[in-house]
């Protein structure tokens, strides 16, 4: 039976799909109408399950549940709080130390700590919790985009490297977990949810080889592709980027119905050898669109059944909106949801709405959320229900694996509400600097490296007087610049063009392993550049802040850029651009 679910979900155009969707949909406006109530119990449920874990008993809870004695007894942590735990369990400690269920694996997030990537702590049944937010998803969709079951999606997909902790736990990617999960593996047919990369493509480790497949398939199914996708908008990015460097060879493939000889990975090649057929005329066709090398509209022109592209482009993402309208023709853009390796949170319950319209809704029962009014202290956190609309927050979470009021980092405005539940916007990710795809460089990571990499300078008797980076995603991959002011003291031994490569070098050495793993192992990340700039130069930067309001006294360097004219201005006075000359070292294993 449909359910009656339009006067609630905002506009819908259609009733849903099917009475799967409509159950999905009912689930939703049941969340979202009970958020309190969910909460409570979702605390509860933690709580009680968890009484007997060492750290909560180390806060003498006693069993109590109840969110008055939780927010008075448990402390707001970060990672580096807990991390001697996290330690402990990665060094093989299986007694209940967050959680009575037993860690099922390490999910390795994006962010780091001391250089290396954050361990999260997971237990198995959290998939069925990101399974479920996953099941939502297209019963939404499919209220504003009819007809999905008529054709397949064209996902870009990858699993990364896993490692062992010393206690042999495994540590990856939350989505090299799920993909690997029999939930991804095994999945039940589902004719909204087509894939056109086939499980083999999507699992292959090697990034190359993974790409290579995916597209070819995307190529080869091209008259049945609805939607186009990867996880986050630099995906989708390089994805194109790879037709760009690769079309000749898939042409050829295509054409003769033989796989590029690189393609070694034998699951991927025997998948393959199912799915290639000799097809001279799709290979021409692939062959006159891409020969000339006029990339615009190329999405809409070699799979021109394409509705929409369903990538994220909020937060960090965003830079690389003006890029994909260009390839894309001007698709609809969706971000359809809201997630970390800590846990999935929400959906954008109105994914066709514009990029910069995006808002989240937290589903109640991921997890138990608590919100900090930004630029408060840490005892004024706030329920789910009751953030107010225009204020931000950071989101402060509590999970079944067992964090506890652990603060996630992101910055949310709240800007509705969808019956009890608010909607939130992603504001940013709090101390990130420099991002070009899922690296995430803060201030003091940028003040290391350059330190690092300006010893090099001193046997030429030069310092580095001023600094400030930019993500530059003009083209892909994205790279980072970092503009230096120098101080030669004998201009008779300046540093020369060899050290000044060196130096971006040096600085890439020094960034974290999520910036190296990118640059070596997923080539996302192309040579760090630096652009030395004329003497004065940061000078005539203070000049301008000044000219527009900055008080003299207060005024700081900007450690990032991004607005136009202070661009044009430092690009003005560039007297040397050197890049680096080598990959950074890079190993699945972690340093510590
Ligand atoms: P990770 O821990 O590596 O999985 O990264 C999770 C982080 O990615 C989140 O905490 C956000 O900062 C960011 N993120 C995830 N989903 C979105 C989204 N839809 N929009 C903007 N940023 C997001």
């Amino acid at each position: 039976m449909f359910m009656a679910v339009e006067s609630t979900l905002p506009t819908p155009v259609r009733t849903p799909a099917s009475d799967k969707d409509a159950k999905a949909l009912q689930f939703i406006e049941e969340m979202t109408k009970n958020v309190d109530s969910v909460q409570e119990r979702v605390l509860r449920e933690i709580l009680s399950r968890n009484a007997e874990a060492e750290y909560l008993k180390r806060f003498s809870l006693n069993g109590a549940t109840d969110r008055e004695t939780f927010k008075s007894r448990i402390p707001v942590v970060t990672y580096e709080d807990i991390q001697p735990e996290i330690q402990r369990i990665a060094n093989g400690d299986k007694s209940p130390i967050f959680s009575a269920h037993p860690i099922s694996e390490f999910l390795t997030s994006s962010g780091t700590s001391a250089g290396e990537r954050k361990l999260m702590p997971t237990i198995h049944e959290e998939l069925d919790r990101r399974q479920l937010l996953y099941s939502l998803l297209m019963p939404v969709m499919n209220l504003y985009v009819p007809g999905l079951d008529k054709g397949k999606g064209l996902y870009f997909l990858f699993v990364k490297a896993e490692t062992n902790t010393p206690g042999g736990l495994l540590a990856r990617p939350v989505l090299t977990s799920y993909y690997n999960s029999d939930h991804f593996k095994t999945r039940p047919y589902d004719p909204f949810n087509v894939y056109t990369s086939p499980n083999e493509a999507i699992l292959c480790v090697d990034s190359f080889q993974s790409m290579y497949a995916q597209m070819l398939c995307g190529l080869i199914m091209r008259d049945e592709v609805l939607r186009v996708g990867a996880v986050f908008a630099s995906g989708l990015l390089r994805a194109i980027h790879f037709l760009q460097n690769n079309w000749k060879q898939l042409a050829h493939d295509i054409a003769t119905g033989t796989l590029n000889p690189k393609i070694t990975d034998a699951p991927v090649r025997e998948c393959m050898r199912k799915i290639l057929k000799p097809n001279p005329e799709l290979a021409q066709f692939v062959t006159m669109e891409c020969y000339e090398e006029n990339w615009e509209f190329i999405i809409k022109r070699i799979w021109p059944r394409t509705k929409y592209l369903d990538v994220i482009v909020t937060g960090a993402m965003a830079q690389y909106i003006p890029t994909l309208e260009y390839y894309s023709g001007g698709l609809p853009m969706a971000c359809t949801m809201y997630a970390s390796s800590e846990c999935y949170f929400g959906l954008n319950l109105n994914p066709m709405c514009k990029p910069s319209e995006v808002t989240y809704t937290i589903m109640p029962n991921m997890a138990y959320f608590e919100f900090l009014p930004h630029g408060s202290s840490t005892s004024c956190l706030v329920d789910l229900a009751d953030v107010e609309v225009g204020k931000e927050y950071e989101l402060i979470l509590t999970t079944y694996a067992g964090l506890c009021r652990y603060r996630v980092g992101d910055i949310l405005r709240v800007t509705g509400f969808h019956n009890a539940a608010p909607q939130f916007r992603f504001i940013r990710r709090k101390n990130v600097l420099l991002s070009i795809e899922s690296d995430k460089t803060d201030e003091a990571e940028l003040q290391n490296a350059i330190e690092n990499a300006s010893l090099l300078l001193k046997e030429f008797n030069t310092s580095v007087v001023e600094y400030t980076s930019y993500a530059d995603t003009k083209q892909i991959p994205g790279h980072y610049v970092i503009y230096w002011e120098l101080l030669v003291k004998d201009s008779a031994n300046a540093p020369t063009d060899d050290v000044l490569n060196r130096c971006c070098l040096q600085m890439e050495e020094s960034l974290n392993s999520v910036y190296r793993q990118s640059r070596v192992a997923d080539n996302s990340i192309g040579p760090l550049e630096i652009r030395v700039v004329e003497n004065g130069t940061f000078e005539e930067l203070m000049d301008y802040a000044i000219s527009r309001g900055a008080s003299i006294n207060q005024y700081k360097v900007p450690r990032c850029v991004s607005f136009t004219p202070i661009m044009e201005l430092l690009n003005s006075r560039v007297v040397s651009k050197h890049f680096s000359p080598d990959l950074p070292h890079w190993t699945p294993e972690r340093r510590r």
